[in-house]
């Protein structure tokens, strides 16, 4: 069983009225002679290296190392979806080496918030690396919820709270609440013996948010006049001018585009299922609206059921209904909110897209609305399924028609209060792309930040922190790993490059019989092809390939043969004739049979 607690805050922690809090420390047995190591002051050394093994250069996989001479924390700990090179993959994470004969200094996970692209390789690294992770309560759920699936793995979870001071090793962080698009997000200003670097976390600030504060901007000033050395900054958003989006004003708009403009028809309603707030905008304008709830696909029920259970979402419980009974109840009197916001093909608004839903079927009586916006990369599956809805005469409103879909990432204006407030020496932009790395460099420098304040990382940089510097001074190993079923793979492996080349020109099979002794080939040889060639091309094609074959092989003296040689020279001899007769490069697979 995973084991959960709650880390004590300082003021928990034996403070008295004018005692100097004591820090808590996590982890007693191992790091107990640490807490009297005075901060900043660790055998004379005050450097902190700072290690990039994901989320720079791209969004996704977010993994950033924090280390002094004795200790380490990995800071998130997130996954990226595979794209169109890496056929048979869903999942990849960051590559780990660089952590693994640094193991024993490894104190800490510190989770920002519990979007896959800062949880989702944990399942994978925890495998590795025992350490406790803190994280706030939802993020927790969430986590514990996507551990369910690997029992096997074993974690300790901390729960920490916004305001509440921990000490971890050789630094003490600090927990911030922020807004963005997922409950339970945090800041973290950490301690470090080279200085204090605040770390946004994913962040917005939505100044009329639903069921939650505000961005703690009270905090973030109060440790801004303590002096930040290091604003790291996520930049998702740094070419936006302005401010993202209120989620007031998406309910309002909601109501207004949604509610009150379809009154009479059946409404279907995709999100992301880790958006509680606009599921609670869902359920509460539902419920104004006399309409019942009913949540559908996996990660929907998962979360929402979540949520519900910590009381996340504020609702009423006879208004919610099962999927199954929503065909009990007129048009007009449901509300379903569903996975698939991005397309995704098993996703349930897919299948009713696909009339593949086993609950009902769509009519033209529907109106589905994406409360979303497709993810980079994402488009070409959203707009597909839109334009099958479309041609099935269902309604349907998305964000380019309505403001019904809010940014998580902060503007500008965001970004810029931030750095006012924080009063950083330097900062370091995170969670971009290259295009945003570079737009927040000029987006500081407009805010009054001179070139050598601004630190652009790429992909496996370390830079350094001292209590006078921030610069870059190195490479750590870096790289992606492909979860393949319960294995890891390679980009580079030899396994991706055939299935790159099965998936594109298919393969060919040849199989070639050989009397050593009568010194011949018997019989034609055998050839097999999938996914190259087309039925009308197929008999002229296996014809020339086999002439072709058989010239070459009398190049050779069959009676004495080495079978290994043969069977790479014919591999090579069939690709590079396949390939000139079709302008293809399929996979080629060769087998001799000897007698
Ligand atoms: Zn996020
Ligand atoms: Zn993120």
């Amino acid at each position: 069983m995973n084991t959960q607690t709650s880390a004590p805050t300082q003021n928990q922690v034996g403070e008295k009225q004018g005692e100097r809090p004591k820090t808590f420390v996590p982890n007693r047995k191992k790091t107990f002679n640490k807490q009297s190591r005075p901060m900043g002051k660790t055998q004379g050394n005050s450097k902190v290296k700072i290690s990039f093994l994901g989320g720079i250069g791209e969004i996704g996989k977010n993994m950033t190392i924090f280390e002094t001479e004795n200790d380490i924390i990995v800071f998130d700990c997130g996954m990226t979806f595979a794209d169109e090179t890496m056929p048979g993959i869903e999942l990849v994470i960051p590559d780990i080496s660089y952590l693994r004969d640094k193991k024993e200094k490894i104190k800490a996970f510190v989770i920002t918030h519990g979007h896959e692209d800062h949880i989702g390789a944990l399942p994978f690294v925890l495998g590795e690396i025992k350490a406790p992770i803190y994280a706030s309560r939802f993020t927790l759920a969430l986590i514990e919820n996507k551990m369910r699936e690997y029992p096997r793995v074993k974690y300790k979870a901390v729960e920490v709270k916004p305001r509440q001071n921990l000490r971890i090793g050789d630094f003490s962080f600090e927990f911030i609440h922020v807004n963005h698009s997922i409950a339970g997000a945090m800041a973290v200003a950490i301690t470090t013996p080279a200085g204090l670097i605040l770390h946004t976390g994913d962040f917005k600030i939505d100044n009329t948010p639903i069921n939650q504060a505000t961005t703690d901007l009270k905090r973030i000033e109060e440790i801004g006049k303590k002096g930040v050395k290091l604003l790291m900054c996520e930049c998702t958003n740094v070419e936006r001018a302005g401010w993202s989006l209120s989620e007031t004003h998406v309910q309002n708009q909601l109501e207004k585009a949604v509610f009150q403009d379809h009154a009479n028809e059946r409404l279907i309603v995709a999100t992301f299922a880790s958006n509680v707030y606009r599921m609670q905008e869902i359920l509460s304008l539902a419920e104004k609206y006399n309409r019942k709830v009913a949540f559908t696909g996996r990660s929907m029920l998962n979360i929402s059921q979540i949520a519900m259970k910590l009381g996340v979402l504020h609702y009423n419980r006879e208004n919610v209904i099962s999927i199954e009974d929503v065909k009990k109840y007129a048009d007009n009197e449901v509300c379903i909110l569903t996975t698939g916001s991005q397309g995704e093909q098993m996703s349930a608004l897919t299948r009713m897209s696909n009339d593949n839903f086993a609950k009902f079927k769509l009519t033209t009586n529907d109106c589905v609305v994406f409360s979303s916006s497709p993810i980079p990369g994402n488009e070409k599956s959203v707009i597909n399924v839109m334009n099958k809805l479309v041609h099935k005469g269902v309604g349907l409103v998305y964000d380019r028609l309505a403001e019904i879909h809010a940014s998580g990432h902060g503007c500008q204006d965001e970004i810029g209060t931030i750095m006012k407030l924080a009063k950083p020496e330097y900062v370091l932009p995170v969670h971009g792309e290259y295009m945003h790395l570079e737009g927040f460099r000029k987006f500081a420098i407009s805010q009054g930040f001179h070139d050598r304040q601004i630190v652009i990382t790429d992909l496996g940089n370390q830079v350094q922190v001292t209590p006078t510097s921030v610069r870059k001074t190195g490479f750590v190993k870096v790289g992606a790993k492909l979860i393949d079923g319960n294995t890891f793979g390679d980009l580079n492996s030899p396994v991706m490059k055939d299935r790159k080349a099965l998936s594109e020109d298919g393969f060919v099979i040849a199989v070639i019989n050989i009397s050593t002794k009568l010194g011949k080939v018997l019989n034609d040889p055998i050839i097999i092809t999938r996914g190259l060639l087309y039925n009308h091309e197929m008999d002229f094609m296996l014809r020339e390939i086999k002439t072709s074959l058989l010239v070459h092989l009398k190049n050779y003296d069959l009676h004495t043969i080495d079978v290994n040689e043969l069977k790479k020279d014919l591999k090579k001899f069939l690709s590079n004739t396949i390939s000139r007769k079709t302008k293809r490069k399929p996979l080629v697979l060769c087998t001799i049979v000897m007698n």
